[in-house]
């Protein structure tokens, strides 16, 4: 087994390029195990750990860009306001040590039905940055997966970032497994809450003399957020009913 060690994303393209079977390990948390027990045997390792902005994240106005190799660990303590369902997930991976590790890239390369990042990623619909010699594309999350353990990237391929869309309001994650801790989902539960976007998207209102169609699909956003919420209240309060004020 060769050992290829680029010293930055361009020599690592390169390599990918050069020998597209080779295997990429960024905290190397799936791959170890699969050699270990002799599950494969790759010709190349493709080590990514020197290139440094796998391991970095930009915030932008809308969306963070989460370098492939960021571990969970950071991923938990610096992302929970902006991600707070992605940084909820990795709470249920493994122990501390696969957590300052394991990343959403190797993740998404690993491309398990049961990979806590998958829930989170999907439920925000975040795009999938994939880069080759040949150019960089976004994949979109619910392609990215094209079967168990298989995934969209070509061979010559490497996963550089995800483009991840701040919350705008609460997220969740849940996941059932034998027990609560160091154990790999039977199944997961992502949600974030675009109940207001969705219900504006879906209205066709009339433009007359009491409001233009814009002010009406806006206050529709308004009106299923705050009914959401007084529905959620009530339940948790257990009255069954909704909240008695008009907005
Ligand atoms: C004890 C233990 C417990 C675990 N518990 C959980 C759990 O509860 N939940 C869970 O989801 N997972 C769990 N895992 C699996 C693992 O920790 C995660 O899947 C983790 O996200 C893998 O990340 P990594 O950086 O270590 O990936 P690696 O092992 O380095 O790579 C995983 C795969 O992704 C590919 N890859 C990595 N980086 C890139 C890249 N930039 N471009 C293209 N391909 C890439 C690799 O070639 C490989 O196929 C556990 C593992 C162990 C050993």
């Amino acid at each position: 087994m060769e050992f290829l060690r680029p010293a930055d994303w361009g020599e690592a393209l390169a390599a990918k390029a050069a020998h597209p079977t080779a295997v990429p390990i960024a905290g190397g948390t799936d791959v170890m195990v699969e050699i270990n027990f002799d599950h494969r045997r790759p010709g190349y390792l493709l080590d990514l750990n020197r290139i440094a902005e796998l391991r970095e994240w930009e915030v932008g106005e809308d969306a963070v860009r989460l370098g492939a190799s960021v571990p969970y660990a950071q991923i938990m303590e610096g992302l929970h306001r902006e991600l707070p369902g992605l940084a909820l997930a990795p709470h249920t991976v493994a122990s501390p040590q696969i957590r300052n590790r394991g990343s959403v890239g190797g993740n998404l390369g690993t491309a398990s039905p049961a990979g806590d990042a998958h829930p989170a990623l999907l439920a925000a619909g975040a795009p999938v940055e994939a880069e080759s010699v040949r150019g960089s594309r976004l994949i979109p999350i619910d392609a990215f997966c094209t079967g168990v353990k298989r995934n969209a990237p070509a061979p010559d391929e490497l996963i550089r970032a995800v483009h991840v869309t701040k919350a705008a309001g609460p997220q969740q994650y849940s996941k059932v497994g034998t027990r609560n801790a160091m154990v790999i989902a039977v199944c997961a539960f992502g949600l974030a809450k675009r109940f207001a976007e969705l219900c504006a998207g879906a209205a066709n209102p009339i433009h007359d003399v009491r409001g233009t169609a814009s002010y009406r699909k806006h206050a529709v956003g308004i009106m299923a957020r705050r009914a959401l919420g007084w529905t959620w209240e009530s339940y948790r309060r257990g009255t069954g009913r909704g909240a008695e004020g008009v907005a």
